[in-house]
C-alpha cells in the first residue's frame, strides 16, 4: 500500500505519475530520470504492459493506492455490472466549494477553475485545474496543514479566462486548499453514465439501468482557421450537473435540452438546423455520426425515442421536473488506449422486419415502426444471407455488428495511441512540468 505523509515523498510520487504520463506517450524525457531524482525504482504496475481483456478503472495509471479515494475512481469501467455501477453512481462526490466570492451568481460561480499545485504551496507550479461546484475529485490524502492531495483529469479548457495550463483531459494529481472539498450525495431518481469507448448513454434510475443510448463525445480536430483543437476532447471524471441550459447556439447548429456540467461542457439533444423555409428542424448532417466522436466536446444524445420513449428530452425533462438540479451525477469513463469493447454472445437476441426491413433492432417493438412486432434472429446469424445488409436502427441501439467492434479494438489495441495528436498537443504541458520551477 502506498501512503505518502512527507511532502517530498508526496512530489517524489506526483513525479512518477508525470513520468508514467511521459512515457505511455514515448515523449523524450532525456533530462529526467526518476531513478537518479527518487534512487529507488518507480512502482511496478507503472512499468507493466498493458495486456488485452485487463480491467480499466478510471484512474489508470495512477500511482495511488487503489483503495484511497471514492469509488468512481477505482470501480472498474465495466457496464454489465449493473449492481457495482449503481452502487459507485450512489456515492457522495467530492466537489470543490469557492464560495460566495467566487461571483456574482450561481452562474458565474459554476465556471471558476481552482489551481491543483504541485506541492502544498500556492507558489509551487500549477499542475492541474478543477471546475467548482461540479467536477469530483479523488482525494487522496488530507494533510494536517491544511492542505489536501487530490487527483482528477484536468479541467483545461479554451479561452477559459482562467486557464493556465494546457493539461488536455490529462489524470493529474496536485495540492488545493483543505477549506474548499465538499460532498455532495447524489439522487437515486437519475444517473447518468457516458462511456468514450462504446459512444454510449447508460441512463440509471433508482438502482436500475433503464436505458442505453447513442451519443457523441468530443472530437479533437481543426476549426476553420485551420488550427487544431486539443480541448474539444470531452474531459473524464465524475461530476454534478449543475445548471439546465434549455437550447444552445453553436455557429448555425442548434442544441436543445441542453445542461451544464463542467464549467462550459454541456449534455444535449443532437444538433439540428432550422430549415429556412418552413423552420422544421432538421438532424440528417449530425445524426447519422451519433456512436462516433464527432463534438466540440459537449456530449451529444439522441433524440429518437428508445423503445421505453426515453431520448435526451426525457432525461431533460425528468431533472427539470423532478428539481433535480444539482443533484444528478453524471459519470465520464475514459477510453484508456489498451481498452477493448466486448463482442456480445452469440445467443443475444435481434430483431428484424423479414418482409423488406432494412434494420435490425434491439427490440421486438421500436418507434422506428411502433405497429410492427418484429422477429426475432440471433446475433450469430447477423453476418448471414438475409441479415448481413441490415443497418442499425439508431432508435434502440442494438449492438455493432462484430466487424465494426474489431475496428474499434484495434484502434484501442494495446501498444497503440488513438489520441496520437492529442499527444502531440500535450507536449507543452509536458515541458512545462519538466522545466525547473522558478
Ligand atoms: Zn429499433
Amino acid at each position: 500500500m502506498i501512503r505518502f505523509r512527507k511532502p517530498a515523498a508526496l512530489f517524489a510520487a506526483v513525479l512518477i505519475l508525470f513520468s508514467a504520463a511521459l512515457a505511455e506517450d514515448n515523449m523524450e524525457v532525456d533530462d529526467i530520470s526518476i531513478d537518479d531524482l527518487l534512487d529507488q525504482p518507480a512502482p511496478e504496475e507503472e512499468q507493466a504492459p498493458e495486456s488485452s481483456g485487463e480491467v480499466f478503472i478510471p484512474s489508470h495509471g495512477s500511482p495511488w493506492d487503489h483503495d484511497l479515494g471514492s469509488s468512481y475512481w477505482t470501480t472498474p469501467m465495466d457496464i454489465t455490472d449493473e449492481e457495482t455501477v449503481w452502487n459507485m453512481l450512489m456515492e457522495p462526490i467530492n466537489v470543490i466549494d469557492l464560495g460566495s466570492g467566487a461571483g456574482k451568481n450561481h452562474s458565474q460561480r459554476t465556471k471558476k477553475n481552482l489551481y491543483m499545485y504541485r506541492e502544498p504551496d500556492e507558489n509551487s507550479k500549477i499542475v492541474g485545474e478543477i471546475t467548482n461546484l461540479s467536477q469530483g475529485v479523488r482525494v487522496i490524502e488530507h494533510l494536517d496543514n491544511g492542505w489536501s492531495l487530490v487527483e482528477c483529469y484536468s479541467s483545461s479548457f479554451a479561452n477559459h479566462p482562467k486557464t493556465m495550463i494546457s493539461a488536455w483531459n490529462i489524470l493529474v494529481s496536485g495540492y488545493i486548499r483543505s477549506k474548499y472539498l465538499t460532498q455532495v450525495q447524489p439522487t437515486d431518481q437519475l444517473a447518468l453514465v457516458v462511456d468514450k469507448l462504446s459512444q454510449r448513454l447508460y441512463v440509471f434510475a433508482e438502482g436500475k439501468m433503464i436505458a442505453e443510448l447513442l451519443c457523441s463525445t468530443g472530437l479533437v480536430q481543426k476549426n476553420s482557421d485551420g488550427k487544431w483543437q486539443p480541448y474539444n476532447e470531452t474531459r473524464s471524471g465524475e461530476f454534478l450537473i449543475i445548471n439546465m441550459t434549455g437550447s444552445l447556439d453553436s455557429d448555425k447548429l442548434k442544441c436543445a435540452y441542453a445542461m451544464r456540467f463542467n464549467a462550459g461542457d454541456e449534455i444535449h439533444e443532437v444538433p439540428h438546423m432550422v430549415d429556412p423555409r418552413d423552420k422544421t428542424w432538421k438532424y440528417n448532417t449530425t445524426e447519422p455520426s451519433l456512436g462516433s466522436k464527432k463534438s466540440h466536446g459537449c456530449i451529444r444524445v439522441q433524440r429518437l425515442t428508445n423503445p421505453d420513449g426515453i431520448n435526451m428530452k426525457w432525461i431533460y425533462n425528468r431533472i427539470y421536473s423532478k428539481k433535480l438540479v444539482g443533484k444528478v451525477k453524471i459519470v465520464i469513463w475514459e477510453d484508456w488506449q489498451g481498452r477493448q469493447l466486448p463482442v456480445p454472445s452469440p445467443d443475444t437476441v435481434l430483431y428484424y422486419n423479414p418482409n423488406k426491413g432494412q434494420y435490425y433492432h434491439s427490440a421486438e417493438h421500436c418507434n422506428m415502426a411502433s405497429k410492427i412486432t418484429f422477429t426475432p434472429f440471433l446475433y450469430s446469424q447477423l453476418e448471414e444471407e438475409g441479415f448481413s445488409k441490415l443497418k442499425a436502427c439508431n432508435f434502440c441501439s442494438p449492438p455493432r455488428r462484430e466487424s465494426e467492434i474489431q475496428a474499434i479494438n484495434e484502434v484501442y489495441a494495446p501498444g497503440g495511441d488513438h489520441e496520437e495528436r492529442l499527444n502531440i498537443l500535450r507536449q507543452g504541458y509536458y515541458d512545462y512540468l519538466a522545466k525547473p520551477d522558478p
